[in-house]
């Protein structure tokens, strides 16, 4: 549906998200936008007053027209997301309700990312951040508050606010960061501490009492590692590589059922995340040790996912997939068609990007 826009537009991404096919048009800031990010604009006050979409599907021809002569997304966004960071990633239908919120809010209402380094609440250069968080227990789901310290290296937390010993540090350099759903309407931020060997050792959930301190603490993370990561990455703003590399990183997690190598095993439910290039598997949602874990390769050293698994013992659902690598192949199921769908899509990008993200640094540096 959206070639006209994509000839007219050189996109098929949502502004906001970059989801794919945006079915909603907000003509305030003349850009196109998925459903999901249109129901935040809805909520949203800004200098430009309500942001109220149109479904696409409904413009008059006239209306199409003034449409895509607008400025459009690529537009909109050289100067809304002027200086947002390239390692910040824009996770499509899998970024949490929240989360979205917090980042359009950003983006429109605040205009943090109109200005360089406006976003930061955290720098390298400014030492670091505390306060007081909410960490779940490692066996049971109680959540406790913690006193955090993040700085240039590491992340601290502290059982009460004044001690003097940690009770635990982590180096932001071995840190996976993602987010989750910790209830139905909260993301928590995940901590996936991974050892030198670059094996998934504990995990590490945090959650704060709004979605604004989240966003904050996200962000501050994100940039701590880029920073330490690489020097080139840290600095590098989307105006300075152009729009092109927009990051595509997955990050999804839900349930799956998954079964052993061996013909008589059954089907068990777990909990999978992927990553990036990282994917783990537990018992349950919020275990604080992982069952499994592997790194996904290119396509052309052997990873696929592929539809249908056979197995001996029936799986619980005829939605099966299977996860091809060059030392096992993971047969799936999900639970109905859409969630196959999705997780499918989600590997898939996974293993396409782990080449993509290369070709793009290296064209963009
Ligand atoms: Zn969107």
């Amino acid at each position: 549906m959206c070639e006209w826009l994509e000839a007219a537009q050189g996109t098929t991404n949502c502004a906001d998200c970059n989801s794919e096919n945006p079915k909603y048009y907000n003509p305030n800031y003349q850009i196109f936008v998925c459903m999901s990010c249109a129901q935040i604009h809805e909520e949203i006050q800004c200098k430009r007053g309500t942001l109220k979409s149109q479904r696409l599907e409904v413009l008059s021809e006239g209306k199409k027209g003034q449409a895509v002569r607008g400025e459009g997304n690529v537009k909109v966004n050289g100067k809304y997301e002027r200086f947002l960071p390239l390692y910040y990633p824009k996770q499509g239908d899998m970024t949490p309700p929240d989360i979205r919120k917090e980042f359009i809010t950003h983006k429109y209402v605040k205009e943090t990312f109109c200005t360089n380094g406006n976003y930061l609440k955290y720098t390298p250069a400014s030492g670091g951040m505390e306060g007081v968080l909410e960490k779940k227990g490692k066996d049971k789901s109680l959540w406790k508050s913690r006193h955090f310290v993040l700085t240039p290296v590491s992340i601290k937390y502290f059982l009460e606010t004044g001690q003097s010993e940690p009770k635990s540090c982590l180096p932001v350099s071995q840190l996976e960061i993602h987010l989750e759903m910790c209830d139905r309407t909260r993301s928590c931020l995940v901590l996936t501490h991974l050892s030198d060997s670059g094996a998934s050792g504990r995990k590490y959930y945090v959650r704060t009492a709004g979605g604004d301190l989240l966003f904050d603490w996200y962000f501050a993370l994100l940039t701590a590692q880029s920073a330490k990561d690489s020097k080139h990455r840290g600095t590098l703003s989307r105006a300075v590589v152009g729009l092109v590399s927009q990051s595509k990183k997955v990050s999804k997690s839900g349930q799956l059922y998954k079964v052993g190598t061996h013909s008589f095993d059954i089907w068990r439910k777990r909990w999978f995340s992927i990553n990036a290039s990282h994917v783990t598997y537990s018992a349950n949602k919020l275990s604080a040790l992982p069952q499994g874990d592997f790194m996904l390769g290119p396509d052309y050293e052997g990873y696929a996912v592929e539809m249908g698994a056979t197995h001996k013992m029936p799986a619980p659902t005829k939605y099966t997939f299977q996860l091809v690598t060059p030392d096992r192949t993971y047969k799936l199921c999900a639970d109905t068609y859409e969630d196959r769908e999705s997780w499918m899509y989600a590997f898939n990008c996974a293993i396409e990007n782990i080449i993509g993200d290369n070709d793009q640094l290296s064209n963009s540096i």
